[in-house]
């Protein structure tokens, strides 16, 4: 699942207007902004399968540290309370943030094949594996970033330029990197795909950006 992380993190802004989307992007992207990192230092392993699903061509051989129902719950924990501590914001914030980051479990649950762990390497590993299916996989992530974007769009409003146009060029670029994704060559090697991956800070930065020129609706 890409796309449909970035939508659970916009929705997050109605529960959480004080917290930015950058942050918020970053908690339902926990996961595979951890991920790339383990993979190129040798902790976590992903092969180039073409044919691995329908969908996508990644086969997660182990990602127990960064993708496991145990090891986000405690990275879900730890980001919401050091939120709540360091940006001294509210409980709500760290709850949302701790909840977002779950859901990235939750998501990829419901897309890989059964690869994804429930706790360390070794433990049982479940997935709906919706990448079966393209167009079922384009569906579910299509509605739930759609979704999202409206909570985002009602929660907000653009205090300038930036925050109008500086969204959508975020929203058109998500949009143009998944279909390419989807339907592009499958990348040459695990490295590859690591190093690219990579880039998710930069949506994370681009975030907060686009975020700090909007104001909340809601006070
Ligand atoms: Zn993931």
């Amino acid at each position: 699942m890409f796309i449909g992380h970035f939508g659970m993190a916009l929705g997050g802004k109605r529960a959480a207007p004080a917290v930015s989307l950058g942050a918020l992007f970053a908690a339902s992207q926990l996961a595979d902004l951890l991920w790339p990192t383990l993979v190129l230092l040798g902790y976590e392993r992903v092969d180039v399968q073409p044919a691995a699903t329908a969908f996508t061509p990644l086969n997660f051989v182990s990602y127990p540290y960064s993708h496991s129902l145990l090891a986000l719950s405690v990275w879900g924990t730890l980001f919401g309370l050091g939120y709540v501590a360091i940006r001294r914001g509210r409980i709500a914030a760290g709850v949302t943030i701790a909840l977002l980051v779950v859901s990235h479990w939750l998501l990829d649950y419901l897309t890989h094949r059964p690869a994804t762990p429930l706790m360390g390497s070794g433990s049982t590993r479940v997935g709906l594996g919706l990448w079966n299916s393209v167009a079922g996989t384009l569906m579910v992530e299509a509605a739930v970033f759609a979704a999202g974007l409206a909570l985002y769009l009602g929660a907000t409003r653009a205090r300038d330029r930036i925050g109008a146009i500086g969204l959508w060029a975020l929203v058109g670029f998500l949009i143009v990197v998944y279909v390419a994704s989807a339907f592009g060559p499958p990348p040459p090697t695990a490295a590859a795909v690591a190093w690219s991956a990579q880039a998710m800070w930069l949506l994370v930065l681009w975030a907060y950006w686009v975020d700090g020129h909007r104001r909340s609706t809601h006070g």
